[in-house]
């Protein structure tokens, strides 16, 4: 098997030919017909998550080089181990990534992708950036009907992602207008399950004048600059002077949860999903005063992905722009997406 692994943190990443596994037990090999590199993979690569004040957190232990990264994969299953019920030579499926050490209380309470020993693809275990794959259960592997395979892998983080995020303003919006900051591959796809899952187009707030001209052609109620000096007041003259009922920072900076925050109605909820880094300082008494709710979310659980899934098999969630590159492309790639040059989601295809 092919792949390009990260050998030293901030370094190019290195093609490895090497044998492809053979399936053990419950096992199963999938041929990868597509993988998305997602902006996390910038933040694995470059070996740390920002905290703010200087503070980072190192990625070493978690992604212990040499690692093939790359979490949202899609393939044909190749081969399965003698346990391996279920899964069939041939079957073309999305793999679910964020698996966990399958004993603690959150796997055995179906919360996998939030065990504290993960085992995730393309983090802790080899992932996407490769021609085949190693997959430790046929329990990961999501059909994906009749949508086309480069999309497809996407819903195993930028989908999940985003659906995980949506469902978290679910009850809490107030039947408000939603905010979805940042553009990107997972915002895109926020702005999609917003409206499937809301049935409500959200507010898009971007600094790039191109991601929220394709927020809008993606159908944005309306895009906006979070750097206008009116911005905020933008947003509540669109929302009847109230604020959003739920804003959904995919970014994850301090800039963007302030906006977020900012952007609130009272009894409003700032879900906070991306992973750009950096603090959040609040008033504590913001809290009382207005009963604004700030909750995090991190991509979701196998029930989600089955649930998220069959709205896409359905034809519920509209298609988000897909860039096909080559998998020999895959440092360009992920050097394009760490300067913000993608518009959408890049996808490495073997
Ligand atoms: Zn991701
Ligand atoms: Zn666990």
């Amino acid at each position: 098997m092919k792949s390009y692994k990260v050998i030293e943190f901030g370094k190019p990443l290195q093609r490895v030919d090497e044998p492809t596994p053979s399936p053990k037990g419950t096992e199963v090999v999938v041929r990868i017909t597509a993988a998305g590199v997602c902006h996390s993979d910038v933040h694995l690569w470059e070996g740390f998550f920002d905290m703010g004040g200087g503070n980072k957190y190192s990625t070493a232990r978690t992604i212990n080089p040499p690692r093939v990264l790359g979490h949202e994969i899609v393939g044909e299953v190749e081969a399965v181990g003698s346990q391996a019920t279920g899964a069939k030579v041939g079957q073309r499926a999305v793999v679910y990534p964020w698996i966990g050490c399958g004993q603690c209380w959150y796997c055995s309470s179906g919360n996998e992708h939030l065990c504290a020993q993960p085992q995730a693809l393309g983090i802790g275990k080899d992932g996407g950036f490769a021609d085949h794959c190693l997959v430790p259960h046929p329990r990961y592997l999501f059909d994906y009907g009749s949508v086309p395979t480069e999309l497809a892998c996407l819903y195993a983080c930028s989908g999940i992602t985003a659906y995980g995020a949506v469902k978290k303003a679910v009850g809490n919006d107030m039947g408000k207008p939603v905010l979805v900051i940042g553009a990107g591959g997972v915002g895109l796809m926020g702005l999609q399950f917003a409206a499937a899952v809301l049935g409500r187009k959200p507010i898009v707030a971007d600094i790039d004048p191109k991601k929220r001209e394709l927020a809008m052609q993606q159908g944005a109620l309306a895009a906006i600059d979070p750097r206008d000096k009116d911005a905020r007041k933008q947003i509540l003259e669109l929302t009847g002077g109230t604020g959003v009922g739920a804003a959904l920072d995919f970014v994850g900076g301090e800039a963007t949860s302030q906006f977020g925050a900012r952007a609130l109605a009272r009894g409003g909820r700032l879900v906070i999903v991306g992973l750009f880094g950096g603090t959040l300082s609040v008033p504590l008494p913001m809290f009382a005063f207005t009963g604004c709710q700030y909750v995090g979310s991190v991509t979701g659980s196998p029930a989600e992905m089955a649930e998220m899934m069959a709205l896409v098999r359905a034809g519920k969630v509209a298609p988000v722009p897909v860039i096909k590159r080559g998998l020999d492309e895959a440092d360009a790639a992920l050097q394009d997406l760490r300067r913000g040059m993608v518009m959408g989601r890049a996808v490495l295809v073997p």
